[in-house]
């Protein structure tokens, strides 16, 4: 049992780079905040390659100097502590990590490559060691969330690995929901399940492919998934012939400066207030009008294409990395009753289809929602592209934390942060 002010289901980035700042403002002095992160697996148990989603060695489809407190820009919420708070994070940085491993110099002079994502996941592990002024964390799998009988905290139960019989049960002022969620609906005729896998199959389902056989295989969506099976099947199974099926270049969104300054700093287009097409084009990764029919010996993907119109092609396997969906994860955590009294605060929420605005404030929480319930994933729409994804841990963390410190007196000034946010549209 634990009562904290921050609960986190999840030891992942997110938690990382919310626990590098709550640490850094304890560190500091400015603040006695206490934070709680339950985790199933071990910490950064997406990433490490021993858990499934991926074998380790996928490549990282982003630079690592984005790193848990990128983009320190934290005045722009905090006023002029967020720059000491900046800086005091230095120690927390890829940077740091790399040359303590005594890797930075040769990382930098072979042109700073990708990294992979085992790399990725030893320095959120490496982050979540250091950060420790006010944070714990805790091994087991949150089975259930529901709320206080004050009504004025969350609770999660917790079921610890070999005694799930007995669970524990963690508390917090607010509640923070990560993770990428279950792959995304795909539709299929049911004879061909066995030639469909996800975004988030176990890396071993993908052995089913033959060995040593020119076998057919689509990829379905181009985004950092897609990349990974991409890479994975090349080296497990050499002789397939993989073909992409994406409506966009792969990872279209690129690293030009103009979409990592979006990713990176949503005011600095004013996200919140672009119409809703404009915002859904930029985060649309995934495939549309695809669909899997079986011809009896193989699958038979059906899809829109511009030259031929409707069209089909017959595989022996597809992988469907359309993007995933975080609701169809969180339903199961939360009883009917929250679920409803959820609802009652925000909207129609559990049941909405998968590009529908989720309407999530801009402390990352669903508005509306007492105690704040804090689900970052969500918030990509509706606040910016890089709070789905790790293209803004460092302003995610912040967002997520700037009202509680504003409740905990933590002395921060959001009206001048808002001040200078204006000032720079208008530069
Ligand atoms: C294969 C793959 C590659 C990706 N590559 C990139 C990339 O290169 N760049 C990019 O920007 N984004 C990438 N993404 C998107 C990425 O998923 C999100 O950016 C990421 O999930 C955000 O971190 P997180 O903290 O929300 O989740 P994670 O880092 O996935 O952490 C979630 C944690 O929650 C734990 N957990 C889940 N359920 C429970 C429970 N009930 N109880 C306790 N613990 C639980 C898990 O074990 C996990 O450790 C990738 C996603 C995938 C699947």
């Amino acid at each position: 049992m634990s009562e904290s002010d921050i609960l986190i289901v999840g030891a992942g980035a997110k938690a990382a780079a919310i626990a590098a700042k709550v640490h850094t403002i304890n560190s500091l002095g400015l603040g006695e905040i206490s934070m709680t992160v339950i985790e199933k697996t071990e910490p950064a148990a997406s990433w490490l390659g021993r858990n499934g989603m991926t074998s380790g060695e996928e490549p990282l489809a982003i630079p690592p100097i984005k790193d848990v407190g990128f983009p320190y820009q934290s005045s722009r919420q905090f006023g002029a502590l967020g720059d000491e708070i900046d800086a005091a994070l230095l120690p927390l940085t890829w940077q740091r990590f790399a040359m303590e491993r005594h890797e930075y110099a040769t990382w930098v002079n072979s042109g700073s490559p990708s990294v992979m994502h085992r790399d990725y996941g030893e320095y959120l592990g490496w982050v979540l060691e250091r950060a420790t002024e006010g944070v714990r964390i805790y091994d087991g799998r949150v089975t259930e969330v529901s709320l206080s009988d004050e009504g004025d905290r969350w609770q999660a139960e917790v079921a610890e690995r070999g005694q799930p019989e007995d669970p524990e049960r963690h508390t917090g002022r607010i509640l923070v929901l990560t993770g990428p969620g279950v792959h995304r609906h795909f539709p299929h005729d049911p004879e061909v399940e066995s030639r469909v896998f996800h975004c988030d199959s176990r890396r071993e389902e993908l052995a089913r492919v033959p060995e040593g056989e020119p076998v057919e295989i689509a990829i379905i969506g181009g985004g950092e998934s897609a990349l990974s099976a991409l890479v994975f099947l090349r080296d497990l199974r050499p002789q397939a012939r993989l073909t992409i099926y994406t409506p966009t270049l792969p990872l279209s969104r690129g690293e030009s400066f103009l979409e990592n300054r979006v990713f990176a700093d949503p005011d600095n287009v004013d996200w919140e207030h672009l119409d809703i097409e404009t915002r859904r084009d930029f985060v649309k990764h995934c495939d549309r009008g695809v669909s899997l029919a079986s011809d009896g010996e193989g699958a038979l993907l059906e899809f829109d294409s511009p030259s031929e119109g409707e069209t089909a092609q017959r595989y022996d396997y597809v992988v469907n990395c359309t993007g995933f969906d975080l609701l169809r994860q969180l339903r199961g955590l939360f009883p009917d009753g929250v679920r409803d009294e959820v609802e009652e605060q925000c909207g129609p929420l559990w049941d909405s289809p998968p590009k529908f605005e989720v309407p999530i404030g801009r402390g990352l929480e669903l508005e509306g929602v007492r105690p704040r319930l804090h689900i970052p994933g969500l918030g990509g729409l509706r606040q910016g592209p890089g709070f789905a994804n790790l293209g803004s841990l460092g302003l995610l963390a912040n967002r997520v934390l700037q009202p509680l410190l504003e409740e905990l007196e933590v002395p921060t000034a959001p009206n001048s942060a808002k001040m200078q946010d204006k000032s720079l549209l208008l530069d």
